[in-house]
């Protein structure tokens, strides 16, 4: 074969600056699609080989080579090869239609440099993102043929000519740039190959030539036997069989954890897994672990890595994936993903919808069916879970719809309850449905006790996602609805039937908005079902909640918050305030009932803490003198 000159394509001018800065943010992935394309290239082969077209080999090896002193990257492949027409045919023209047809199906949205489309299908030419020249020596398989040499300093012109390479199979060398010289390092090397590569189907082996070592004095010593440096022995890089791609029953629990550990570097153990294994009706395998939670601000920590068959493409795509996913650790091969395409097309793509619900259905089927059948273990681990099962309802309320009867909620005596057994337990018939709860259980103990003492049970709600989920079910959920009520929203559950006298209410409110000097203030008189109590404080769930968010959002508005002072009527502190003319006590004993109700709440705040030291010395001060 004579020199063969040429040039790629006109368009390739256009698309080469193109290619190279789409791709720049993401520069390491060329070596992803060299190995990937070397991997193919032996698939390949293997497939030849068991329709008879070609000959079994003892090993099927991918080689990636850093020759430091030659500044040199390498992948070599015993794989199909190439021959002239090949080359000719798959890296200068087919490539380029492949990169044009993608650049007509993908135009990039303002600001994005380097989404998922810069990642995949442009192959071969992400090589020279790094280079400065690139060749390619191949020999194909086929018999009779001819190897061939190629190379390009830009990708745009190339010289092809004959090769004297007498192994079949193709290497790709790649003459780094000056600035891409990190690629030189074997560590930068093996973490990259790491990332991308950890699951290829055929083997990978890292090596390394070393410079040789500049001649000493002692070198110079003749005579003397020196012993040769070995070369360092290739070192094999992934695991050829993921997980994933076994099949369920064959896989045990020792081999789910080790996996996890190994991918994910967390040595806590999974609480459990999943393992995706679909065929129909699309291809979709993966296995998602749900993490021992460290405490709840790891919770949004998950790495959901996504595959195309078994070559890695990035972590936690959003588009690909629900959302409520990203809390777990996870990996997911879909071949047959169009990730060529723009990640707004994605979001509306029919095949990812699919996915995204058999995902879905999976997640919420696996939860209902360890509720059903490991229930203890089930309360064991809700802790850490429940953020994720909570999150997943209110951004998806399919995931709801399936996983609504696996939701329990934990009460202040420890014990887990769906909400159908706390209705059983505590609503009586033709009541309405309200669920009281605690946002703290030490804060509001006192109206805790106050429920427990009657066997009404207190669900605790105490983390972030508590209030949004609370709303989700007040408000979103279909036919499931339920009234949450902090134990100080409301004395209700708390209050005997009978009513007190109206006339004794109105004089104990004028005592009350007087002695504290309140004019506001809300005075209700009932029967509390205790005698302990002389007072409680209740505030309006729905006020509190609105002045929580005002706190929280508002930017220093405050909306106050509708609160009501119930007195018990069967309390004798509560009798002496309508009979005693001792005015001075009077407005001591109303100040001193209204901060216990308070403290019963909330820690009081300085100010009002220190007025209530002082008033409780001198209250006592008084009862000694009165009994001297
Ligand atoms: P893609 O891999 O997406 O098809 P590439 O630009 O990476 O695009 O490669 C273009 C074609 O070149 C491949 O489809 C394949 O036919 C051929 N090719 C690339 N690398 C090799 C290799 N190492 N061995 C054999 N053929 C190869």
């Amino acid at each position: 074969m004579s020199e063969n000159r040429g040039t790629v394509s006109i368009n390739a001018q256009n698309i080469m600056p193109v290619i190279k800065k789409w791709l720049y943010s993401d520069k390491d992935i060329f070596l992803r699609e060299l190995v990937s394309n070397a991997c193919d290239a032996i698939s390949k082969y293997k497939l030849m080989v068991s329709s008879g077209e070609a000959e079994a080999r003892e090993n099927y090896r991918v080689d990636v080579t850093v020759n430091e002193a030659e500044g040199t990257l390498t992948v070599s492949d015993n794989g199909i090869g190439m021959t002239a027409d090949e080359i000719k045919k798959y890296i200068c023209e087919v490539a380029f239609s492949g990169a044009e047809e993608f650049l007509k199906q993908y135009k990039p949205e303002s600001g994005e440099s380097s989404g998922i489309i810069g990642h995949f299908g442009l192959g071969f030419y992400s090589a020279f993102m790094v280079s400065k020249k690139v060749v390619i020596d191949s020999l194909s398989c086929k018999s009779g043929a001819q190897a061939a040499h190629w190379e390009s300093e830009d990708g745009m012109e190339y010289v092809l000519t004959e090769s004297a390479r007498t192994e079949p199979g193709t290497s790709v060398i790649l003459y780094l740039n000056d600035e891409d010289k990190e690629f030189l390092e074997k560590w930068t090397v093996r973490s990259t190959l790491e990332k991308y590569c950890a699951f290829m189907p055929i083997e990978i082996y890292l090596n390394e030539i070393k410079p040789p070592k500049p001649e000493t004095e002692e070198d110079g010593k003749k005579d003397e036997a020196k012993p040769e440096e070995k070369p360092a022995e290739p070192e094999l890089i992934n695991d050829t069989v993921p997980l994933w791609t076994k099949k369920p029953q064959e896989c045990t629990d020792e081999d789910y954890k080790k996996f996890y550990t190994k991918v994910f570097h967390d040595y806590d153990e999974p609480l459990f897994w999943i393992h995706l294994n679909a065929e129909f009706p699309f291809n979709l395998k993966g296995i998602l672990y749900f993490p021992k939670l460290k405490n709840e601000f790891t919770a949004n920590e998950g790495v959901i890595k996504l595959f195309n068959n078994q070559v890695f493409v990035a972590d936690n795509i959003k588009e690909v994936i629900p959302e409520f996913l990203m809390l777990l650790k996870g990996c997911i091969d879909c071949p047959e993903l169009p990730l060529n395409v723009s990640r707004s097309f994605l979001q509306n793509d029919g095949y990812v919808r699919k996915m995204n619900d058999y995902i879905t259905r999976k997640v919420a089927d696996r939860l209902v069916s360890e509720f059903t059948t490991h229930r203890k273990e089930y309360e064991g681990y809700w802790k850490d879970i429940h953020p994720f099962v909570k999150y997943g309802c209110i951004k998806d309320e399919k995931f709801y719809e399936r996983v609504k009867s696996a939701i329990i909620y934990r009460t202040t005596a420890g014990e887990f309850l769906t909400k159908d057994e706390y209705k059983n337990r505590n609503i009586d018939e033709g009541k309405d449905f309200v669920m009281y709860y605690t946002s703290d259980e030490k804060r509001q103990a006192q109206m805790i006790e106050m429920f427990t003492a009657q066997n009404r049970d207190v669900v605790v709600m105490d983390t972030l996602i508590d209030n949004n989920f609370m709303s989700f079910m007040e408000y979103t959920a279909r036919d499931d609805k339920i009234q949450f009520r902090r134990v100080d929203a409301s004395t209700d559950a708390l209050t005997e039937d009978a009513k007190a006298d109206e006339e004794s209410e109105k004089q104990l409110k004028e005592i009350f908005q007087t002695a504290l000097n309140d004019k506001e203030l809300e005075v209700k008189l009932v029967s509390l079902k205790s005698d302990e109590l002389p007072a409680m404080i209740s505030v309006d769930e729905q006020s509190r909640r609105f002045s929580e968010m005002s706190r929280q959002w508002g930017g220093g508005m405050e909306i106050p918050e509708k609160r009501t002072l119930t007195l018990n009527v069967k309390h004798p502190l509560v009798d002496y305030l309508k009979s005693t003319d001792d005015e001075e006590m009077k407005k001591l004993v109303c100040e001193q009932i209204l901060d216990l109700a308070e403290m019963a709440r909330q820690p009081l705040v300085a100010e009002r803490m220190l007025a209530f030291l002082k008033r409780s010395t001198q209250i006592l001060s008084k009862a000694v003198e009165a009994g001297k």
